[in-house]
């Protein structure tokens, strides 16, 4: 057993729960803090389920990161040996409409969540950064050392939260805060007890693929077949959520080592698989076929990106272990046993 206890914000959202999983199994005690803006409390109540005798090393608040009293009141209760934050609003195009909710719910939420952090002497910190950070790559594979650039709010929030990270690191360097730049997560636990389940329109690739298998949308619509990829469309790195989730624990573990200060990795498969081909593999492991229409390019869209993983293979003693096969089969999996995510009729009780 690892005498640890982590604070997980956002714990209750599709890659918090399959972290939290991850450090259950793994013998973290930990404890998830949620508004459930973007996500159910039953996801929480399977987390534990999966977890079996481990579930008991796992506590939930609900309540908004912003909400200064009641994260005292956590930290006042319970001593943490590090936090990683996940708690963020995370639809691009939203961020563009609206970005003020978005700078006041990531922004303030993060700066609350380290003042408390310092307040109470816990100073050890992964955060939930994003690829988005790359912009439009100039190359790639993208490696750590690139120049970081936003194409919306939401990005922005994720580069302003890396640059305070950095300026905490340097004015106290007792701090040891590692940056993940999370390339595409996809997939599902192979168990299909948990998974994705966005609130409205999907924004990303494959929950909306995967919202057309079930029939809850008529055909996907393909942003742009003009590209210079292998078939015209755009490129990305998509990571199994599982691999991503295994890639915090290493996190962790390194959190340990002396003297870190802000580091920064990528978690990607150093592999990038274009939307046609994420299509067809998806059509492969469902057996359903997905109606394409094909539209314009998506504005602020990059043509290809993916991860370079040597830092993370050299210092984390991190690879992904998944392909696109596995992502597939194990999201149609979780799609099919709960059409409606976490609100299927027949699934919210248990
Ligand atoms: P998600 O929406 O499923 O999970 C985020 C969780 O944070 C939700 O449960 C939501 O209710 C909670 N939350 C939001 N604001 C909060 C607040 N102020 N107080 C308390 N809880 C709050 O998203 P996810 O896909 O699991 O993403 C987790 C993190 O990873 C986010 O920071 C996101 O920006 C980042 N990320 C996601 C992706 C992706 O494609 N999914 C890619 C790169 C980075
Ligand atoms: N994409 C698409 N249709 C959709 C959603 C996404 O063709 O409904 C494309 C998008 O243009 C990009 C790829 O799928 O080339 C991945 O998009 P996603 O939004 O999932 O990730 P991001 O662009 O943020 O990396």
């Amino acid at each position: 057993m690892i005498n640890k206890t982590v604070l997980v914000t956002g714990g209750a959202g599709y890659i918090g729960t399959h972290t939290v999983l991850h450090l259950l199994l793994a013998g973290f005690k930990t404890v998830v803090i949620d508004n459930l803006h973007n996500s159910s409390q039953i996801a929480i109540l399977r987390v534990k389920k999966l977890a079996g005798d481990f579930g008991n090393n796992l506590s939930f608040h609900k309540a908004d990161l912003r909400d200064r009293d009641a994260l005292e009141q956590i930290f006042v209760s319970t001593k943490f040996d590090a936090v990683i934050h996940f708690a963020g609003l995370k639809a691009v195009g939203e961020s563009v409409q609206k970005p003020l909710l978005y700078y006041n719910n990531n922004l303030s939420g993060a700066i609350t969540l380290l003042e408390v952090m310092a307040a109470h002497g816990c100073k050890k910190l992964v955060f939930s950064s994003s690829a988005t950070v790359y912009g439009w790559p100039k190359e790639v594979p993208c490696t750590e050392e690139f120049p970081l650039s936003a194409a919306n709010p939401y990005g922005r929030t994720k580069l302003i939260i890396e640059e305070i990270c950095r300026d905490v690191c340097s004015a106290e360097p007792d701090w040891k805060i590692i940056l993940l730049r999370f390339f595409n997560p996809v997939g599902a636990h192979p168990s299909g007890y948990i998974g994705e389940d966005p609130q409205g329109i999907p924004n990303n690739l494959m929950p909306f693929v995967q919202q057309v298998a079930v029939g809850r949308r008529p055909a996907l619509t393909v942003f742009g077949n003009d590209y210079n990829t292998i078939d015209g469309t755009g490129v990305r790195d998509y990571i199994h959520v599982v691999d991503l989730a295994d890639g915090h624990v290493a996190a962790l573990l390194k959190l340990d080592e002396s003297n870190i200060g802000c580091e920064v990795y990528n978690l990607g498969t150093g592999k990038g698989t274009s939307v046609l081909e994420m299509v067809r593999a998806f059509e492969q492991a469902s057996g359903k076929k997905i109606p394409l229409v094909i539209a314009g390019r998506r504005p602020g869209d990059a043509e290809i990106v993916y991860a370079s993983i040597e830092k993370a293979g050299r210092e984390l003693k991190w690879k992904a272990k998944y392909g696109i096969d596995e992502m597939c089969r194990d999201q149609w999996n979780w799609a099919s046993k709960n059409p409606h995510g976490y609100g299927s009729q027949e699934d919210s009780t248990d």
